[in-house]
């Protein structure tokens, strides 16, 4: 499986070498589906070398980890998967920047939430990292 980092311009390449149609822009980010068989071509053709195989990021693509961040932060997740979300923060400059700052912003309102009894709720969570990953794309 491979995944697209942040590195991507946006030139649409990828899409246009895949066979299979397995590249996609979601939310305003190119994004490997799970039709992709692997072939490596996306990743050849990438001018920025934007494309790189998951299995060294922790064998999640940036997709499911952003999907998971908020019960990952929570430490609501089993184990191994956490290992799996680590290990993948840790080689992925993208998902880094969002989940540093989603941890920064929420310790930095928890107190604020606590002394007026607003619960930072899951809806919270999710819409941060949802703007978060929308001002990173634009940027
Ligand atoms: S070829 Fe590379 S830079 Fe172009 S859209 Fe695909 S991932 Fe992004
Ligand atoms: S690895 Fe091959 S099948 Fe997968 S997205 Fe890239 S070009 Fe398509
Ligand atoms: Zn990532």
């Amino acid at each position: 499986m491979y995944s697209i980092g942040w590195e991507c311009t946006k030139c649409n390449v990828c899409k246009e070498v895949c066979a299979v149609g397995a590249i996609t822009l979601r939310d305003n980010r190119y994004t490997i589906t799970e039709s992709c068989t692997g072939c490596g071509e996306c990743a050849k053709a990438c001018p920025v070398g934007a494309i790189n195989e998951t299995e060294g990021n922790g064998d999640m693509n940036c997709e499911d980890v952003l999907d998971c961040l908020s019960q990952y932060f929570d430490g609501e997740i089993e184990s191994s998967l956490s290992v799996k979300i680590k290990l993948h923060l840790e080689k992925c400059a993208y998902c880094r920047i969002i989940w540093n700052t989603f941890k920064k912003t929420i310790e930095f309102i928890r107190p604020y939430a606590t002394a007026s009894r607003v619960k930072v709720s899951d809806d919270i969570h999710s819409r941060l990292i949802y703007h978060l990953r929308k001002n990173l794309q634009e940027s």
